[in-house]
């Protein structure tokens, strides 16, 4: 059996522990690596390294050659594609038609584009008078912040890491990355690449474990860690912000939603239905922009439920290297009993379930996945916790509304504000809308359409900062004001 081993300072390394923990395939249960588990050793081996390498080569390199240098890593993703896409796909479970089309080149793009971007970003700079007549020039200077501790998810394993790590070293920090538990291949098989394109040793570590007690705690309870940007869970976001109280660390967080879509009824129905489809049951609903809760205008609402309905049960369930399959299994089964304790709340509490709701049959050699159907509910009271809480599957609940006004208030009602998408051909409405939404990213006629040099994060208990263009650099650097007396 494969071993997943910590990436420490250019180097694969066990655990001195000897702990492991399975990495299994949620497509079929079985497991498919061991991984080792880091203990405090091994984390503070990686800061160490990742500090070295921060106070050595890499912070003495100039912007041009780290260019160079993270413009080769993302050409080696690149050439190494289709075993970025296996490992990503057995990982998660999910279609390599998906994984083929954003996972893995937004993966790489996040390198070139975040090198280019720092690179052309320029200075502030202020003239000021003195009263002796002679004046001042105040210019500011990014410095990188030191050490930074990246703590992933594994929904879109490759891409979110990656997302992070791209802007932290093109700034000329160094990171110790903490993946998923449930997803560690990917960011293991980068340190092969980062060690190809020349990245120096130390640059990118990476540990392995869970997160209470074990890798995750270590690395953000460690002192030497100057800022830490984590995606994940709303609680776990909560933990890691104390974490870094310690020390006053700053952190990026990018966190739960329980994300609205407002379908008016002047919308393209075509296109608001592809749309909604998408962004409900996409990556089998594991997609932290995706929608939960559906607003239709009342007199659209028949149709728009049967339409969805019917594009629910054309969606084909199956496993990754089936090229017909567009629907993979949730990430574990543990998830999956999470997804399903909401789909018996939602029956408890009186919702008409439109489509699915259950477990669906599958091949004996899939028996052991994380298999869960697409699932549409009506008719649930605006206070159930199926209509308020973050699921995370491949589900949502459609509710009609009467007014404009009500709409905003429905999306508004919730104590998240990650993302929405409105479908409406008034492109006043659209705009007036749009700024009412309490989100930090909200869509109008799309889904999930990103641009890299846009900021990206969420309002409310979906996170704090923007990452994203030049609102990365913000987090990833220090800015210094110097002022020169003339
Ligand atoms: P999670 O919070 O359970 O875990 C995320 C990471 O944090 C994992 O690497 C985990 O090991 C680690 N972790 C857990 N407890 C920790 C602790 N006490 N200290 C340090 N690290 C710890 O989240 P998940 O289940 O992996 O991912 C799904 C969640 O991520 C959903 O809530 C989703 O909305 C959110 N998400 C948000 C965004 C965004 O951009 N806002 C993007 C993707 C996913």
């Amino acid at each position: 059996m494969k071993d997943i081993k910590h990436f420490i300072n250019g180097e694969y390394v066990g655990s001195a522990s000897g702990k492991t923990f399975d990495n299994v395939n949620p497509a079929n249960g079985r497991v498919l690596s061991r991984v080792h588990e880091a203990g405090r050793e091994e984390v503070n081996a990686a800061v160490n390294a990742a500090r070295a390498a921060f106070n050595g080569p890499w912070g003495r390199m100039t912007v041009d050659q780290r260019t160079e240098i993270l413009h080769k890593v993302a050409d080696g993703i690149n050439a190494r594609f289709e075993e970025f896409l296996d490992a990503e796909c057995q990982d998660t479970g999910k279609p390599r038609s998906l994984a083929s089309h954003i996972d893995i080149p937004r993966g790489a793009a996040n390198f070139k584009v975040f090198a280019d971007l720092i690179k052309n970003v320029p200075a502030e700079s202020f003239e000021m008078p003195t009263p002796d007549g002679t004046g001042a020039l105040n210019y500011g200077i990014r410095r990188p912040k030191g050490v930074i501790g990246v703590i992933s998810p594994w929904n879109l394993p490759l891409l979110l890491m990656t997302w992070k790590v791209g802007p932290a070293l093109a700034c000329g920090n160094t990171v110790v990355v903490k993946p998923s538990e449930e997803t560690p291949t990917t960011t293991a098989l980068l340190g092969e690449v980062m060690k190809a394109a020349g990245v120096p040793d130390g640059v990118y570590n990476v540990v392995h474990g869970f997160g209470g007690n074990s890798a995750g705690a270590f690395l953000t309870e460690h002192p030497d860690v100057d800022a830490f940007t984590f995606t994940g869970e709303t609680g776990t976001g909560e933990t890691i912000m104390r974490a870094a109280a310690k020390g006053v660390r700053q952190v990026s967080l990018e966190l739960g939603g329980k994300n609205a879509g407002i379908v008016f009824a002047d919308c393209d129905m075509d296109k608001a239905i592809e749309g909604t489809l998408r962004s409900v049951f996409a990556n089998c609903g594991q997609v932290c922009l995706g929608t939960e809760r559906v607003y239709v205008e009342r007199s659209i609402f028949d149709e728009f439920v049967a339409r969805l309905k019917a594009g629910a049960e054309s969606l084909v369930i199956g496993p990754p290297d089936d090229e017909t399959s567009n629907f993979g299994p949730l990430i574990s089964l543990k998830h999956r009993e999470k997804v399903l304790s909401y789909y018996q709340k939602a029956i408890d509490e009186g919702a008409t379930v439109i489509t699915g709701g259950g477990v669906p049959d599958m091949p004996a050699e899939l028996a052991h996945g994380a298999w869960v159907q697409p699932t549409i509910w009506t008719g649930l009271k605006d206070d159930s916790p199926v209509v308020t809480e973050e699921i995370f599957g491949p589900c949502c609940h459609i509710r009609p509304f009467d007014s404009e006004a009500e709409a905003v208030q429905l999306a508004n009602s919730l104590p998240y504000g990650l993302a929405s998408a409105i479908w409406t051909e008034n492109v006043t409405r659209a705009h007036r809308v749009a700024a009412q939404v309490e989100a930090g990213i909200v869509w109008v006629n799309s889904w999930f359409l990103r641009d890299l040099r846009t900021s990206f994060g969420g309002s409310k208990q979906s996170g704090i900062g923007r990452e994203g263009g030049v609102h990365s650099l913000e987090f990833y650097t220090e800015l210094k004001n110097i002022c020169i007396k003339l």
